[in-house]
């Protein structure tokens, strides 16, 4: 779990973003444009790979990719047709430079570089029967479980041994992994994180989201299925499935807060999602107001929903400074209580004499609620009704997004009238799980139950939590496997 901060919005953590280019001759510079465009998934370190016939070449680094990835140097030293690249925000593994990804190993076969988003929920038993076994770790992220794996793993080819590997770790996995002659995409079995196919001319591209497409003018030809692995050559695209098929669980935190609202996720686009989240949310709980105001950026779209739904108008009430970093976080303590005002700013002659609904997208631990609301009332709000567009985060997530431990979350230890004092809002409304479902175009439970991962509002966690639970991983698998 990570340091507070002062300036950190109080959001879960988007977990990682990878990108990957197969067979393009300007693929380092792809890549690197690539997690530009997924920096909003991980802001504390980035690292490409790239294989230029003869050898692999690597850059990582801690910071923003604009700050590290994007010089001529750096990009002129990632020679080759092909390429993988990582955006990070440490969910496992501590953050220094080792863990930095794509890591790399050399096999007997040639080397092999893998990149990483999301979590294995048995990467330490995994990791103490390797240890035992004689694997000698170089960092701590769970990712290197799946390079000893392959190394210690049976099978002819090196696609059978990652298969091989694959299938001995639980949880869930966006995975790009470059070798010198095959680009790898793969998505866990229930396909909790996303992974998206692109083409830019006639060349294959994996991203995390579409946005990583757009920026280069590549197309989106699909999503990679869940227990889908792409194997990209030159001779093109093979699809196989080597897992049990099972209900596809993917994460609908995506849609609500963690993608792009200019991507497309699960075949939808995620702008709309949100406005649709915002008209379910002023159906479920209308409020009699002056103004919708949405807190800036994530809870844009949802706010424009709930305008466009309830007509009440809409308006800026706060304007956000895009220029306070994560990287702006160590103030001299005779500021350090100014923290929010930082990075949000009441927009007076908006606010002044109304009656607010102020839209978000969640409540984590509250802190930033509270900040915020205060703000808008000493700019003179007669009323603040907050208005949530997802459900109560009572539970924390496995899956590789970053949340803190239950006991910290606010909706975990209050109700909802609690809350809404210990925020200082008049009213308080969370929309519900089936109005999200009904947003995302989806029924909340279909003959054989939900078709999304909801765990951190419902506790129905899909995938089993084998080391936080304790228990045997191999048996935990085979139950994955029944599913
Ligand atoms: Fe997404 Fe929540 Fe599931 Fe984690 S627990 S994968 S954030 S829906």
């Amino acid at each position: 779990m990570k340091r507070e901060t002062p300036f950190d919005d109080d959001k879960l953590r988007e977990e990682c973003g990878v990108f990957g280019i197969f067979g393009h001759e300007d693929s380092a510079a792809h890549t690197v444009l690539g997690l530009h465009a997924l920096q909003h998934r991980g802001q504390e370190a980035a690292g490409v790979v790239s294989y230029d016939g003869e050898r692999f070449n690597a850059y990582r680094s801690m910071g923003l990719v604009a700050d590290t990835l994007t010089s001529e140097h750096v990009v002129n030293s990632l020679k080759g047709m092909s390429a993988i690249g990582h955006v990070r925000y440490s969910t496992t593994g501590e953050t220094i430079l080792r863990n930095v990804q794509p890591l790399f190993a050399e096999f007997s076969s040639g080397g092999f570089a893998i990149a990483h988003n999301g979590n294995l929920t048995n990467a330490w038993q995994v990791r103490k029967r390797l240890v035992e076994g004689g694997s000698i770790f170089q960092s701590t992220s769970d990712t290197e479980t799946i390079i000893h794996l392959i190394a210690t793993s049976g099978g002819a080819s090196l696609t059978d041994r990652f298969i091989s590997a694959l299938r001995q770790v639980v949880g869930a996995y966006s995975l790009v992994a470059l070798t010198k002659d095959m680009m790898f995409g793969v998505r866990d079995p229930l396909g909790i994180r996303p992974l998206v196919l692109g083409k830019l001319d006639d060349v294959y591209c994996l991203a995390s989201e579409t946005c990583a497409f757009d920026i280069l003018g590549a197309e989106y030809i699909r999503d990679v299925e869940p227990g889908e692995i792409v194997q990209i050559t030159r001779d093109g695209l093979t699809s196989i499935k080597p897992f049990p098929r099972v209900r596809p669980r993917p994460c609908i935190f995506e849609y609500i807060y963690f993608a792009r609202p200019d991507s497309v996720s699960v075949g939808g686009s995620v702008y709309n999602v949100r406005k649709n989240i915002g008209k379910e949310l002023s159906r479920e709980a209308p409020v009699d107001a002056d103004l919708v105001v949405p807190v800036p950026d994530s809870g844009t779209p949802a706010a424009i929903g709930y305008s466009q739904e309830s007509g009440i108008p809409f308006e800026l009430g706060i304007i956000r400074n895009h220029y306070v970093g994560r990287t702006f976080i160590e103030p001299a303590d005779n500021i350090r209580h100014l923290g929010v005002k930082l990075k949000h700013n009441p927009n007076r002659a908006e606010l002044k004499d109304k009656r607010v609904v102020l839209v978000d997208d969640s409540i984590v631990r509250g802190t930033t609620s509270i900040k915020i609301v205060n703000m808008v009332r000493q700019a003179g709000a007669k009323e603040v009704h907050m208005r949530i567009a997802s459900p109560p985060t009572i539970h924390s997530c496995f899956y590789g997004v970053d949340t803190p431990e239950r006991e910290k979350l606010l909706a975990a230890k209050m109700t909802v009238e609690e809350m809404a004092r210990h925020i200082g809002v008049d009213s308080l409304a969370y929309i519900s799980m089936d109005g999200v479902y009904r947003a995302v175009g989806e029924a909340r439970r279909m003959a054989g139950g939900p078709q999304y991962c909801d765990a951190c509002f419902t506790g129905d966690y899909p995938v089993p939590l084998v080391d936080h639970e304790g228990g045997d991983s191999r048996a935990q698998l085979s139950l994955l496997a029944e599913r």
